[in-house]
């Protein structure tokens, strides 16, 4: 969606922003609202990261301030004559920008991928009802069931609410969330940039974050389904046992667990599984694992009455789950001891635990079309990264990697984690 903006702020306030702002983002806004070819035709230099195995492309630096300088001219004049924000450019002009914003060269299927991330339709996927096949009566009598309350579960009850098509949610659950409602383990957070993981039809959203705590994603979960009606649909404490198919009937006959504890039968014309993949707590299985006498609890379980300051910690496993926890636990127990099947790689992450920041929200705030710019960045980068580091190179015969990108990267992670 696009913001309803105007550009507020004294030149102060403006300049500070624009200090902070992704120059990629201001040439790609330069062309966009001006016409102003200029910012595109300052040279991009291609800069190595993660030591090289993969590269990005950003306006060589001896240009920022030019860029900087045109923009602070170009909102200038949007606030002095108080503008609007402008309609959408056509799509082949949105597929010309997505190119600048990004540096990047896109194939058709990327343009349409990268459409929907730029987020500048609310519903990219809304579905049309054929009113010649799908009559008002049918319609009214079909009836869907979706199970799960996650992002899965949330999106299908906003697209089915936009299609009129009728539906209820269930989740064993007691809220909704899903992943995000049961992981609230210390420092649970997205590590995909909190504007990445969010869904078209609310965005723009005022995230407090670069990378959401797990309260701040459920609140952003909950506001989506009650904004959107899902949340009157949905059941919570309620658990589908089993599913038949009925042929005589075409419906399925679904067993339920009501949050009383009773099991009853109803039926329902098709249903949509949002379960996810980790809706269960996986436990190792190893001896004497159930004979521990300390505390005992999966992270996704976590007992928020245990207190574990001053206490001999152990954490079995080091994905990311253990990336957010351990810090935190390691900073107030007596002693914690990680125990490491598989190592894992980790990355540098700028601003992890970082507040958005005040010029940042300005930007997102007062500029047109900077907030759908940042989140499509961030799918750029994405298009962008590791092709070469994650192809097999079959000439390539050093043991460890798969091929030249990939022993830069190896290489570099593994000098980060020392
Ligand atoms: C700790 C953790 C961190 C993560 N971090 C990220 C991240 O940073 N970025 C990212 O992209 N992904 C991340 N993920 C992956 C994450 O699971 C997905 O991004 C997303 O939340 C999955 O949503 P979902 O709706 O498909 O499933 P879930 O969120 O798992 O929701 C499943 C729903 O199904 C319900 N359900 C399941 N079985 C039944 C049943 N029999 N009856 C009734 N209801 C049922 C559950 O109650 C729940 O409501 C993370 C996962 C975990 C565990």
């Amino acid at each position: 969606m696009i913001r309803d903006t105007r550009v507020r702020g004294d030149d102060e306030t403006i300049r500070k922003a624009l200090s902070q702002a992704d120059t990629m983002i201001l040439r790609t806004l330069l062309y966009q609202l001006d016409g102003d070819r200029s910012g595109i035709d300052f040279p991009l230099i291609t800069v190595p990261v993660w030591g090289g195995a993969i590269q990005a492309e950003i306006v060589d630096p001896q240009y920022d301030e030019a860029i900087r300088e045109k923009a602070f001219a170009l909102l200038k004049k949007w606030r002095d004559e108080d503008r609007p924000v402008p309609a959408p450019p056509s799509l082949d002009k949105i597929f010309e920008l997505m190119e600048i914003a990004g540096g990047i060269k896109l194939t058709k299927e990327e343009q349409q991928v990268g459409l929907e991330e730029l987020a500048i339709e609310q519903y990219p996927r809304k579905v049309e009802l054929d009113k010649s096949k799908a009559s008002p009566d049918k319609v009214k009598n079909f009836h869907v069931l979706v199970i799960g309350s996650g992002v899965g579960g949330i999106a299908s009850g906003v697209y089915l609410e936009q299609a009129g098509i009728p539906y209820t949610v269930v989740t064993k659950d007691g809220g909704v969330g899903g992943t995000w409602y049961r992981n609230t383990y210390p420092d649970a957070r997205v590590d995909v940039a909190s504007h990445h993981y969010s869904f078209t039809f609310e965005t723009p959203y005022p995230w407090k974050h670069y990378f959401a705590p797990q309260p701040e994603i459920v609140e952003y979960m909950e506001h989506c389904a009650k904004k959107h009606g899902v949340m009157d649909h949905i059941r919570f404490h309620t658990e589908v046992l089993a599913m038949t198919w009925n042929e005589g009937k075409s419906v399925w006959d679904v067993k339920l667990r009501l949050p009383s504890g009773k099991e009853v039968d109803e039926q329902y014309n098709a249903v949509i599984s949002s379960v996810g993949l980790f809706n269960e707590a996986s436990w190792p299985d190893f001896e004497g694992l159930h004979d521990f006498k300390g505390k005992l609890f999966h992270t996704s379980e976590w007992d928020h009455s245990y207190d574990y300051d001053g206490k001999r910690i152990g954490i079995i496993g080091t994905g990311p789950s253990n990336m957010q926890l351990a810090p935190k636990v390691a900073k107030t127990a007596a002693h914690l001891t990680i125990f490491q099947r598989t190592p894992g790689w980790v990355i540098p992450m700028p601003d992890y635990r970082s507040p958005i920041s005040k010029e940042h929200r300005w930007l997102m705030d007062n500029v047109p079309y900077y907030d759908n710019w940042h989140r499509f960045r961030h799918f750029a980068a994405n298009m962008n990264a590791s092709e070469e580091a994650m192809t097999i190179d079959p000439t390539w015969n050093k043991p460890g990697s798969a091929s030249r990108g990939n022993e830069m990267m190896r290489e570099f992670f593994a000098g980060y984690a020392k």
